[in-house]
């Protein structure tokens, strides 16, 4: 939250100088040079609370890292309301997005989770599906978002809709990443999903956005050696 203290020095700066009026454009000037991503410094130091892990102040649950059984958050407030922004903005754009998954408990995990296990044996579910304890809809963070027409969600080619495009270009600016990249199964253990968004929080969001990276490596948790097994 470093970019909010610096922002605030510099208002104390500007009116400061209220009396030197020439000098205030050429101030605000240098303020907006300096992007709030360059002010960004994210902790990633990595800390377990009741069960829960963090890098900074980040939940992060993946293949590897579990939430407890008993964690129970419930839809996040403000990753319901950045994403009811993300919806609205769309709608500006002619998009017409639909909530097709959000919040889940562990229970509800493990159901879906033996279901497609059943189905397509545990190869295959792990590919799509997640383990009890290891879904990032456990956290309350993270939705699957379709579009109204429904005919390719949960699909890849949900990507190339108008929908999943402006996803891929604009999740960002409302504090949302795609968790599960194209390219990037070697590191998050999952499929390509355009559909799986993640809350972030708009200025951690836009960093690793930029970073082109997936959370486990903006956080320095992959390692690409152990991964050659
Ligand atoms: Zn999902």
């Amino acid at each position: 939250m470093k970019k909010i203290i610096i922002a605030a020095l510099a208002l104390i700066a500007l009116s400061g100088c209220s009396e030197q009026v020439e000098y205030s454009a050429s101030i605000t000037d240098n303020i907006k040079k300096i992007s709030p991503l360059e002010l960004w410094t994210e902790s990633k130091e990595k800390s377990v609370v009741d069960g829960i892990t963090y890098y900074g102040d980040t939940l992060i649950v993946n293949k590897e890292i579990a939430l407890p059984e008993d964690y129970a958050p419930g839809e996040n407030a403000a990753a319901r309301k950045a994403l009811n922004q993300l919806i609205a903005a769309g709608e500006e754009q002619g998009l017409h997005f639909a909530i097709r998954s959000g919040y889940r408990s562990y229970d509800e995990q493990n159901v879906l989770y033996s279901n497609y296990v059943a189905r397509d044996g545990k190869a295959a579910a792990d590919k799509y599906s997640a383990e009890p304890g290891h879904s990032e809809h456990q956290t309350g963070l993270a939705y699957d978002l379709g579009s109204v027409e429904s005919v390719k969600d949960f699909t890849i080619s949900f990507g190339d809709t108008p929908e999943g495009k402006w996803l891929q270009t604009h999740a960002q600016e409302y504090g949302f990443i795609i968790r599960y990249p194209e390219g990037k199964t070697h590191v998050t253990g999952y499929q390509y999903e355009p559909w799986h968004i993640r809350y972030l929080g708009r200025a951690l969001a836009q960093d690793v956005y930029h970073s082109k990276l997936t959370l486990e490596e903006y956080f320095g948790m992959y390692n690409p050696a152990e991964s050659q097994s």
